[in-house]
């Protein structure tokens, strides 16, 4: 039987519609919109359909959007300036530096020069520590999202295996993390996996996020496996691929995400929510201040 396709599309919708809401109601109660800023490096072309993407989202939900554009060139240091002083900024709520930045400029310095109380992407090792301990705090967009759309097609990761295929800062450990958390047994495979196939085909939930085309085969998959294809490609044609063959695999496949509109549409909506969160603390810890 064909696997149920569990439409990302449409479940965004539905989260950027709650943001929406909870937006207006803000501003409604005379506190200003949330507000992102985002940085892009470069002319990534890629990069600029995400960011673009991110800017469109802000407008549909309410959310005041502010795009930094740097040249490729960009110091280090200069992009780490304007990091600081968006941090400092009172009226933005969310920082994040689209990735990857060009080779002259150190990935994890620009994460860890993100305020935590402005990290929305999640990616800030004070975030990560406070996911890992079961602490309250930013979920990293991509895994929270990953989790959600389980939860809308009904399958509850609960005492189930699963596989997570890549073990990536911002896919697969923490995907793993929040997979653990829900209660699954969670088996991480990496480049040195003995037998990929073997741990597929023991999980009831698989998780491809290796970052190569079209890898996950029907073979791999146990019949009635849920499968979130996390990666995306480009196609010579133009269009989308993701890690897994979604043709064969939805022949087996209990329930599967397409590429695209599947994990990539809610990568965005979780982004709203965690800009939209990161707004409603920092209002309350004005408000707080002020008594
Ligand atoms: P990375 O390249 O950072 O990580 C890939 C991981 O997969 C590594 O841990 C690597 O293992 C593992 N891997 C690679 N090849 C194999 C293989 N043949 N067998 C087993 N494991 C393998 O990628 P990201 O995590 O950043 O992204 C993964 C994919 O997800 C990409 O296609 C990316 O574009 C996409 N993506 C999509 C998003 C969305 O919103 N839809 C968001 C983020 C990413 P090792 O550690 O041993 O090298």
């Amino acid at each position: 039987m064909a696997a149920k396709i569990i439409d990302g599309k449409a479940l965004a919708a539905e989260i950027k519609e709650e943001v929406r809401r909870e937006v207006a109601a803000m501003t409604a109660a005379g506190r200003p919109a949330p507000c992102l800023a985002v940085i892009l490096v470069g002319e990534d072309p890629a990069s600029k359909v995400y960011v673009n993407n991110k800017k469109k989202a802000c407008e549909a939900c309410g959310i005041r959007s502010r795009e930094i554009l740097l040249p490729a060139d960009t110091t280090e240091e200069a992009l780490l300036e304007e990091i600081r002083r968006l941090n400092a900024d009172e009226t933005v709520d969310g920082v994040l530096c689209q990735l990857p930045v060009p080779p002259q400029i150190d990935k994890m310095r620009v994460i860890e020069t993100v305020s935590p109380e402005k990290d929305v992407d999640g990616f800030h090792p004070l975030t990560v520590g406070r996911m890992v301990a079961d602490r309250p705090g930013f979920l990293p967009c991509t895994p929270a999202g990953i989790i959600e759309l389980l939860k809308s097609a009904g399958v509850d990761p609960d005492g189930k295996n699963a596989a997570v295929v890549g073990r990536s800062n911002i896919v697969g450990k923490p995907v793993s993390t929040l997979l653990m958390r829900a209660n699954a047994t969670v088996t991480v495979c990496h480049t040195h996996t003995r037998d990929l196939k073997a741990e597929t085909r023991r999980a009831d939930i698989v998780i491809a996020a290796a970052g190569v085309p079209q890898m996950i085969t029907s073979d791999m998959i146990k019949p009635g496996a849920a499968v979130i294809d996390v990666g995306i490609h480009r196609r010579p044609d133009g269009g989308l691929w993701g890690d897994v063959v979604f043709d064969e695999v939805s022949q087996i496949a209990g329930a599967i995400t397409p590429v695209p509109g599947g994990v990539g549409p809610m990568t965005v909506a979780m982004l709203m929510k965690n800009t939209l969160r990161a707004a409603a603390q920092r209002r309350a810890a004005q408000v707080k201040g002020n008594n």
